[in-house]
């Protein structure tokens, strides 16, 4: 399975520390045309990378594993490296929205983020457990 591959790249980005890796969870595509299911995880990562560093090289494994910069958001796509959150760190630039602007309203990124950080809270203050109780877990199963 290509995201187990994809998590395999994460654990040799330079200057990075790989923490662990949620479970593998299955979700129904947000486009709005027939696609195939989609493969979530939440990867946590230490880094002396910097946010614009670190999307450089998620960018370059997404290239590497055969996705095309010109295909549209939401389109089918091979793979979808994002970045959720850096720290506690705001960032708005160009390239990079940090916290990610989906991240709270997408229950295949809140379930497998709060299985490896039941704990956490989020830079506006939300409480990831919160989030979760709450969001809609419908079409959301994880892989055994
Ligand atoms: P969505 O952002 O809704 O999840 P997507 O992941 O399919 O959609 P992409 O085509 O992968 O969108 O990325 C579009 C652009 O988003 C990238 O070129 C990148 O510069 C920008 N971007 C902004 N914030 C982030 C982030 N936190 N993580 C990854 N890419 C980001
Ligand atoms: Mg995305
Ligand atoms: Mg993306």
């Amino acid at each position: 399975m290509k995201v187990k591959l994809a998590i395999e790249a994460l654990k040799h980005l330079p200057g990075t520390q790989f923490i662990c890796c949620s479970s593998l969870y299955s979700s129904k595509p947000m486009g709005a045309y027939e696609q195939p299911d989609y493969v979530n995880a939440v990867a946590m990562i230490n880094t002396l990378l910097e946010p614009l560093d670190l999307l450089d090289q998620t960018q370059r494994i997404e290239l590497e594993f055969g996705r095309e910069r010109k295909e549209a958001r939401w389109d089918s796509r091979i793979l979808d490296l994002d970045i959720l959150l850096f720290g506690n760190l705001q960032i708005k630039s160009e390239r990079l929205i940090v916290p990610h602007y989906g991240m709270k309203v997408r229950g295949f990124v809140l379930c497998p983020l709060a299985e490896i950080a039941p704990g956490l809270q989020l830079p506006d203050g939300s409480i990831i457990t919160n989030l979760v109780a709450v969001i809609d877990k419908d079409e959301l199963t994880v892989l055994v």
